[in-house]
């Protein structure tokens, strides 16, 4: 790495504008190029309590996010429950969000270009970048352009179609508290209604392939006439969402001479829920910090054993939990039962929704907390699935 070149980072969205903060909080020349800056990404905007504990700054912009308490859970049959988060989920609008970080990487001396990277070479042990207003030499490359990353096929394997969702939705003006997500019948995601401070996002999720993109857009249209949301005029936004597969993390490639991927543009997200704010912003500070440390390669070995393998387990899981049974009934009709007939499973949804409860420690949870469902009016005739031969392989075992 020539230290007289700066450090490029292509993308000012969450991962890209907190790499850039941090690298130049400890002093070096950063280089962010984004091509619309602050925008209104196609997003939720939901940022948990693990992403706003690690981030307190991101807490501290209250007034740029709506605390949302309560959650609506409704199974694709049609069951409804409401319940309460015990830790609010902040929503934030996208273009508020990538505002805020982009702010605070400016104030910490980071150089943001509003410019599109048009091209990317290697010479001579750096980098040339080149925009459609100037050429740039970096020292080294981090490349943080979401999941449409223009340059991946420079560096990686296209992502194949089967490690991405589809997803379509609306920004639906008006002000409202409550969180809804709806499962549906044959479809590897859901609807959701995310409300902000003065709309909010409403959109449907399903893996690539699964059904056609006019058909989704039709589905959430009709659910959402018929739960009462006006959606004329509304922005309709459309995005694609990586959702990989657990063979395609453990194979994943995230740095190599030079270079590393980070948030979306690494596949970073939850293969479940969706979730890639906190690991957009995770991984940026694990590979600033390795960056720092004058060790770039190690941000492999950080990011497999804290983000991988957490993201691995649920991808796992993922196919069990939208299409499998448990109880003798599907998982998700089961759960919105069970959240709605238990406080104990209310209090793991509550922790779940938080962030704060992992996948590796959610059996053991199950374990523990399965005398108090019982006694909470359930489950006398009721098995886990783990301890039935049909479901031999245990879904939240490590290997
Ligand atoms: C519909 C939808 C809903 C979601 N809801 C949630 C949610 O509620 N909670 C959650 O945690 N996650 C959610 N996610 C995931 C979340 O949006 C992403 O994980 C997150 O935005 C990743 O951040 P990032 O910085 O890696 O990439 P991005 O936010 O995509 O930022 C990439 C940036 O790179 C810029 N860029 C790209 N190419 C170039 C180029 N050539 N030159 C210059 N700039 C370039 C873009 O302008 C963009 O600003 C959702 C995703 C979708 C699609």
């Amino acid at each position: 790495m020539s230290p007289q070149h700066p450090i490029a980072i292509v993308g000012g969205g969450p991962a890209g504008a907190l790499a850039a903060a941090l690298l130049a909080d400890s002093g070096r020349h950063v280089l962010l190029f984004d091509e619309k800056l602050a925008w209104e990404k196609p997003c939720g905007g939901g940022l948990t309590h693990k992403a706003l504990r690690q981030y307190p700054f991101l807490a501290d912009a209250g007034r740029e996010s709506n605390p949302v308490e309560h959650c609506e859970l409704i199974s694709p049959s049609g069951q409804r429950v409401r319940f309460h988060m015990q830790y609010p989920v902040a929503i934030f609008s996208r273009l508020a969000l990538n505002g805020l970080l982009l702010e605070r990487a400016r104030r910490g001396g980071v150089d943001v270009r509003h410019e599109r990277v048009t091209r990317i070479e290697r010479a001579s042990g750096d980098w040339q970048l080149v925009t459609p207003e100037h050429e740039y030499k970096a020292s080294y490359l981090m490349l943080a352009a979401g999941a449409r990353n223009p340059f991946r096929s420079q560096f990686l394997p296209p992502i194949p179609p089967g490690d991405l969702m589809v997803t379509a939705g609306y920004f639906i003006p008006g002000h409202r508290s409550l969180m809804q997500i709806q499962f549906l019948k044959g479809i590897t995601g859901y609807i959701w209604v995310f409300p902000r401070l003065d709309h909010a996002s409403a959109g449907i999720a399903a893996k690539m392939g699964e059904i056609s993109a006019a058909e989704l857009r039709r589905i959430l249209e009709k659910w959402l006439e018929k739960n009462g949301f006006h959606f004329d005029g509304a922005r309709f936004y459309s995005h694609i969402l990586p959702s990989f597969r657990a063979q395609t993390f453990e194979t994943l490639e995230v740095c190599g001479d030079g270079w590393a991927m980070i948030g979306d543009s690494a596949g970073l997200v939850d293969p479940i829920t969706g979730e890639g704010l906190y690991y957009a912003l995770r991984s940026a500070e694990l590979c600033a910090g390795a960056l720092l440390a004058g060790e770039p390669d190690r941000y492999r070995s950080l990011l497999r054993d804290e983000v991988l393998a957490e993201l691995k387990l649920a991808a796992r899981v993922s196919q069990r939990f939208y299409s499998g049974q448990i109880f003798g009934d599907s998982v998700l009709e089961r759960m919105v039962s069970l959240t709605a007939q238990s406080a104990s499973f209310r209090d793991l949804m509550s922790d779940l929704f938080a962030g704060i409860q992992g996948y590796r420690d959610l059996r053991a949870r199950m374990y523990r907390i399965l005398p108090s469902v019982m006694a909470e009016g359930l489950a006398g005739t009721l098995r886990w699935p783990w301890a039935d031969s049909r479901f031999a392989a245990d879904p939240f075992a490590e290997s």
